[in-house]
């Protein structure tokens, strides 16, 4: 089929905008595509506080406005522009005209006997994704993905299995927080939030930076950068720019000791190789009092014996470390098992009484396949899903019948 027209990312050059769900429907009983010549509205949910006040000056208005529109958005979780009272009726019709503020949705929602949820969401072009929200006390964890599948291939990890589908927006990342403080309010509130979700957050540094950023603004979610934690397998430049950009919290994905062990069971170390990447962690961290987080997945028989724990101890002299011993959480196919609790105890006295501080990672919601490692994006409920994204490809077909109709002329039609 030949089409007149380029399309990349969903836009058409010349900002038209391409109604992707009708090309499918329409696609398949023959080569007709319709354009729609409205441009596309800006997502606000995409915008941190700088963007949204350059935005507000190229429009011509006060950059204030930012201020008071991130609040409606974040803080009062309002996406209805004529809600937003302290902004003037036509600054409200102009930016209803330009602009929305559009929400991932969830798809299926999962709670888990002890309290932590878990929301799939669906994306444009039926992509999913996993949130989770993990209830301790007064502290109240936010699980977040950075993109839709994982390239890494970490070879004890399901999300690996999927493959690599794409980087999340701002929005769409931002969007689960959004979405799981309303879902939460009140009885319950975000006390943390951690980059350890789908994906690997340094993979899509600049989108996650943003949205970081949104997760700590006073008029947002008001998070201290010790509240919020990016986790990488080690991406070394990428480690580096973080610093440059950012200072949240890290964590680092270890999971051995060595780096033969390593290179089999995060496959990036054959790239960034375990010295390389404790130079990282140090530049991170220097001229600070504060310390990076080791992850260790406790396999049984692969990673968990003493001498493990000995060269870990090594390994770690000198680097201002703190240690999370995670209990493995298995999924279907995989050939690794957990260690058992004794090991886990005696490992874990091993790296204290070298002055490491350690702790062993509670495993949370693993009876609706919501421990780390386990986040696939897998819908539980199909039925459920079908029938929405039936009733979505409907209304989305009558909103594209209704934009041809007007805008006729920008009608295409290709040929096989
Ligand atoms: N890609 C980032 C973010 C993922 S965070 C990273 O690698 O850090 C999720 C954490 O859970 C990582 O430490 C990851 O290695 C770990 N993990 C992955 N699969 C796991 C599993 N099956 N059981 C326990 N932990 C797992």
């Amino acid at each position: 089929m030949q089409l007149p027209v380029w399309i990349s990312n969903g836009k058409l050059t010349g900002g038209f905008v391409i109604e992707k769900p009708i090309l499918t429907q329409i696609s398949a009983n023959g080569p007709l595509l319709i354009v729609s010549s409205a441009p596309e509205k800006l997502n606000l949910l995409d915008l941190d506080r700088k963007a949204m006040e350059a935005w507000f000056m190229d429009l011509g208005e006060k950059a204030f406005h930012a201020r008071q529109v991130l609040k409606w958005i974040h803080k009062h979780q309002v996406t209805d522009f004529d809600a937003m009272t302290d902004i003037g009726k036509s600054l409200r019709a102009k930016l209803k005209e330009i602009a929305c503020i559009e929400i991932p949705e969830i798809a299926v929602e999962q709670a888990s006997e002890d309290g932590t949820r878990k929301w799939l969401m669906e994306l444009e072009c039926g992509n999913r994704i996993e949130t989770v929200f993990i209830p301790d006390g007064d502290r109240g964890t936010l699980c977040v993905s950075s993109q839709v599948g994982c390239a890494l291939d970490c070879t004890f990890c399901s999300t690996a299995r999927q493959g690599f589908n794409r980087n999340l927006s701002v929005a769409e990342i931002i969007g689960q927080v959004w979405l799981a403080k309303r879902e939460i309010s009140p009885e319950r509130s975000l006390t943390n939030i951690v980059m350890m979700g789908m994906g690997e957050p340094l993979a899509n540094l600049e989108n996650v930076v943003i949205a970081m950023g949104i997760m700590m603004d006073d008029l947002a979610y008001e998070l201290s950068k010790r509240r919020v934690t990016l986790s990488t397998a080690g991406i070394v430049p990428a480690l580096d720019r973080l610093k440059a950009l950012s200072d949240v919290s890290l964590a680092v994905s270890l999971h051995a000791p060595n780096d033969e062990l390593r290179d089999q069971l995060v496959p990036l170390n054959r790239k960034y190789p375990i010295q390389e990447l404790l130079a990282a962690c140090r530049r991170y961290v220097a001229g600070e009092r504060r310390k990076v987080t080791f992850e260790y997945v406790m396999l049984d028989g692969v990673n968990d014996s003493d001498r493990h724990a000995r060269q870990l101890v090594k390994l770690l002299e000198g680097v201002p470390a703190k240690v999370n011993l995670i209990p493995f959480n298995p999924f279907p196919l995989t050939r690794f098992k957990r260690s058992s609790t004794p090991r886990i105890e005696a490992f874990q006295a091993i790296l204290m009484r070298a002055g490491l501080i350690t702790i062993t990672r509670r495993t949370r919601g693993d009876d609706i396949d919501a421990a780390c490692g386990q986040l696939v994006g897998r819908v539980a409920d199909r039925s459920r899903r079908r029938r929405g994204a039936k009733e979505r490809n409907l209304r989305n077909l009558e909103t594209a019948a209704a934009k041809t109709v007007e805008l006729g002329k920008y009608s295409f039609q290709g040929s096989k």
